[in-house]
């Protein structure tokens, strides 16, 4: 039962915050709980040590001998720091993460325990799949999934529990979860990249995505998020009159962190810090109540899996000092939501940052290479980078309040776009000495080292260059990273293959060199891909013209944007790449669009819940006080009485007129739920979710709000906006 406002009001005053000890230095700690190179090497032999390596940076595999022997190290060490069980540490197609524990406690046939933990158990598992969410791959019983070991990310000691990072798959082969498809994009990539990178410098061996998200959140007393049922359950306010004081004033951003959340902070870090999570920055965001939490980047499949432990760590850690943390979207109407910004590169072996301008102009025709053949990815597979980062949660943010809208555009900034400019009238085929030497010298070579961050004119762009990488502005709070970056390093992946491939053609029958070919191909790109390039700060643009102007896709909703991640171009693009078959396209899509009419059909349940249980109730209360007072007026005064209680029976009237909209919106959003649920096709359902119920979620709100603002503040049920966030 959810608490009572007042309760949960008179609770989240009295708290005191747990006190501070930041002692110890960070750099001692760091890594403490991981099966990190240094543990490895400690407990492990010599064999064992070089074959994880090479598994790691060279992806060979790892024989049952070796795990058994890497099986026994990572026990020891594991007992060593206090594990009692493991477990297979997997990321399903929804939610966030799963794990099945196991005790490494076991009877021996002849009655003797012992902890037993061996290469099978190490390698793979059988988790209890049937719980989670398969898109129909697994319909059958035969094709039962499992986990196995991902030997990139390393294992870590949470609490008493030995965490080995997996993959989940079917016995088929399909994967169930999303970091296989990662793992496939994240290969792809290295080898397309690999193979550009060697044009510049042929000791380049591999090349690794990197990866560093922004996590926002919003935290709020737990006892106020427990008060109301629609943030509880949902995460979201389904209802909520806006607070007289918002975000206006942008006080809470330069101000300074409360105690309370700065003890969470401290205590969180510290544990980020002993799981290996390189945690850097922490500061308020623009919201009452919202925070920001940076890590150093590293290398895109272990940064996702950071951040999805970092989530739960959260979750954990904020309840310890009676918070709640929020990472949907859009918790509160009104008020910014919680992104994620991926900031996105390529790294070589060599230590080389390929989207990072040089020194050279040699270095520098590399980093134009990367950088434009970003923009024309981006500028090819737009509508899939779109359908990477759509949720429900999700499309309450895309083009509300300083987020980014749900169309992709470029943001480079100026001095980028003069040298795009400038490369567009290179002339084709071979170029002249004299032309080779301006190109080098004043195009080329011009590109400063460090590019001034001509970015903070532009907050919203979703896909932006700031400097070195890029930043993907449009990636949800509460999602997965590795669905964005699945998709993002595939169609790099594509986009660097048919680069490669038109470069070579040029230099082997043209007999172009390889950076007159280089140039050629440059300027053809940059002259197909302008439509994706958007300077300016983005206020005020009308975005659905935009689109059409630039053609470019223009999915405003969740079933909309899914669509084109079973269309035949998406499917050859990832049957091409080897990242995903189309049976796991469709089983992924299916996945999603249910996740999409699960997630409404809850709201709506919940908010007709509220809306007979809490609001009418309230109002009715106070419209029998208004009769009572009405009542005596008339006993006094007679006939004259409506004179005299005139305001009362105006707002006697409004609370009525409201409680029969209430009501009538309600029964009507419950037919129209009724209607969609008889629907068979996922993809129907969840338009008619999207276009026939959620319509109703914000008529119903506003005579919910309308109400709020009516009605006696002592006898509103629900805690309110300002009490939520300028909570301390
Ligand atoms: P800020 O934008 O706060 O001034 P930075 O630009 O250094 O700071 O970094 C912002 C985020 O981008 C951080 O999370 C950081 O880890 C990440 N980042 C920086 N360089 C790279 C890179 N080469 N690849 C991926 N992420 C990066
Ligand atoms: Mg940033």
């Amino acid at each position: 039962m959810p608490k009572n406002r007042f309760q949960a009001l008179a609770e989240s005053r009295n708290r005191d915050h747990k006190s501070i000890n930041e002692s110890g230095r960070r750099s001692d700690l760091f890594g403490k709980h991981v099966f990190n190179e240094e543990k490895m090497l400690q407990f492990l032999t010599n064999e064992a040590f070089d074959k994880v390596k090479s598994a790691i940076f060279q992806g060979t595999k790892i024989d049952r001998k070796i795990a058994d022997q890497v099986a026994e190290g990572m026990k020891a060490w594991a007992l060593s720091m206090g594990a009692t069980h493991y477990t297979h540490w997997f990321q399903p197609l929804t939610g966030a993460t799963a794990e099945k524990h196991d005790a490494f406690f076991d009877i021996l046939p002849n009655g003797k325990a012992m902890e037993k933990f061996g290469g099978a158990q190490l390698v793979q598992q059988e988790p209890d799949a049937s719980s989670f969410p398969s898109g129909g791959i697994r319909n059958t019983f035969e094709a039962r999934g499992y986990t196995a070991w991902d030997p990139t990310s390393p294992a870590f000691v949470y609490k008493t529990t030995l965490c080995i990072p997996t993959i989940f798959v079917a016995y088929t082969g399909e994967a169930l979860d999303n970091k296989a498809p990662l793992l496939r994009a994240l290969h792809a990539v290295d080898q397309a990249a690999t193979a550009v990178a060697q044009y510049f410098d042929k000791n380049v061996r591999k090349v690794h995505a990197t990866l560093g998200w922004e996590q926002e959140y919003f935290l709020v007393d737990k006892a106020l998020i427990n008060s109301r049922l629609d943030i509880s359950v949902t995460g979201r306010t389904l209802v909520g009159s806006f607070s007289a004081k918002g975000q206006q004033l942008d006080d809470h951003y330069f101000g300074v962190i409360p105690p309370r959340v700065l003890a969470f902070m401290s205590e969180l870090e510290k544990e980020c810090t002993q799981l290996g999570i390189p945690v850097k920055t922490r500061h308020n965001e623009v919201a009452p109540n919202q925070f920001e939490l940076a890590p150093v980047f590293e290398e895109a499949n272990l940064s996702v899996d950071h951040n999805l432990l970092l989530m739960d760590v959260m979750e954990e850690i904020a309840d310890r000092h009676n918070f709640a943390v929020l990472f949907h979207e859009k918790p509160f109407a009104g008020i910014n939501g919680s992104g994620k910004h991926n900031n996105w590169s390529l790294a070589t072996d060599t230590g080389v940052n390929l989207l990072s301008p040089g020194s050279t102009p040699m270095k520098n025709l590399q980093f134009l290479t990367f950088f434009v053949n970003t923009i024309k990815a981006v500028d090819t597979y737009e509508e899939l980078l779109r359908a990477s980062i759509a949720s429900a949660s999700n499309d309450h943010r895309l083009g509300a309040n300083e987020a980014p809208p749900p169309i992709i555009s470029i943001f480079i900034g100026e001095q980028l776009n003069d040298v795009l400019d400038e490369l567009e009238g290179v002339s084709k085929g071979k170029l002249s000495p004299e032309e080779k030497t301006e190109l080098k010298l004043n195009v080329v070579g011009k590109i400063p080292e460090i590019l001034l961050d001509n970015t903070d004119r532009n907050r919203t762009s979703p896909f932006a260059f700031t400097g070195n990488k890029f930043e993907m502005r449009g990636v949800g709070a509460k999602m997965n990273c590795a669905k964005p970056m699945t998709m993002l390093n595939t169609i790099m992946a594509k986009q660097l293959t048919d680069f490669k491939k038109e470069v070579d053609v040029l230099i082997d029958k043209k007999k172009l060199k390889k950076d007159e070919a280089v140039f050629n191909v440059l300027r053809e790109y940059i002259k197909t891909s302008k439509r994706i390039r958007f300077e300016g700060d983005g206020y005020g643009i009308e975005w659905q013209e935009e689109a059409r102007r630039r053609k470019l896709s223009f999915n405003k909703n969740t079933p909309e944007a899914l669509q084109v991640i079973t269309s035949k171009e998406s499917v050859a693009l990832f049957k091409e790449m080897d990242v995903m078959s189309e049976v796991e396209l469709k089983a992924h899509q299916e996945v999603e669009l249910g996740a999409y009419i699960f997630h409404i059909q809850i709201e709506g349940r919940i908010l007709g819940e509220m809306v007979y249980n809490h609001i009418i109730p309230a109002a009715i209360k106070y419209q029998n006080l208004l009769l009572e007072n009405i009542q005596g007026l008339k006993d006094v005064y007679g006939a004259a009485h409506k004179k005299v209680a005139e305001s009362q029976l105006n707002i006697l009237e409004q609370v009525g007129e409201h409680i029969f909209d209430i009501k009538k919106l309600t029964d009507e959003m419950a037919d129209a739920r009724k209607r969609a649920n008889g629907m068979q096709l996922s993809n129907k359902k969840a338009q008619a979710y999207c276009n026939n119920v959620k319509p109703f979620f914000d008529k119903i709100r506003e005579h919910s709000d309308a109400l709020e603002k009516l009605i006696a503040d002592e006898i509103w049920p629900l805690t309110k906006y300002r009490e939520i966030l300028f909570s301390k």
